[in-house]
């Protein structure tokens, strides 16, 4: 289980990300009817006047509990929460599916590079 950190500061260990959170768990306050899929940092959306609008930072992983931001670089959701080291470790173990999507992504982040 994540431990609070007296500097609420959420860090993503694969890209470095950092930003301050509010709340980390599934259900943030403030918010009528969320409840989010999987306990998150959570932080109240900055550009938002609307006290129920908060944005997910990201999460733990599953495997390995190393803090990932949710971008698609970092982490994968597919029923848990898992960090791109963990998707690539065990992708085999993955569906199909979610296999040939993360090969499409890898191609199309290949030609854009190139
Ligand atoms: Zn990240
Ligand atoms: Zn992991």
């Amino acid at each position: 289980k994540y431990k609070r950190s007296p500097s609420e500061i959420f860090t993503c260990q694969l890209c470095g990300l950092s930003s301050p959170f509010t709340y980390y768990g599934q259900k943030p306050p403030n918010t009528r009817a969320i409840v989010l899929l999987e306990e998150c940092f959570v932080t109240k959306d900055p550009f938002s006047p609307d006290k129920e609008k908060f944005l997910v930072l990201g999460s733990t992983c599953s495997m390995c509990s190393s803090c990932v931001c949710v971008g698609s670089d970092c982490s994968l959701f597919y029923t848990k929460r898992f960090c791109m080291q963990c998707v690539n470790k065990y992708l085999d173990q993955f569906p199909h599916q979610i296999q040939a999507e993360l090969a499409k992504k890898r191609q199309s982040s290949k030609t854009a590079v190139s």
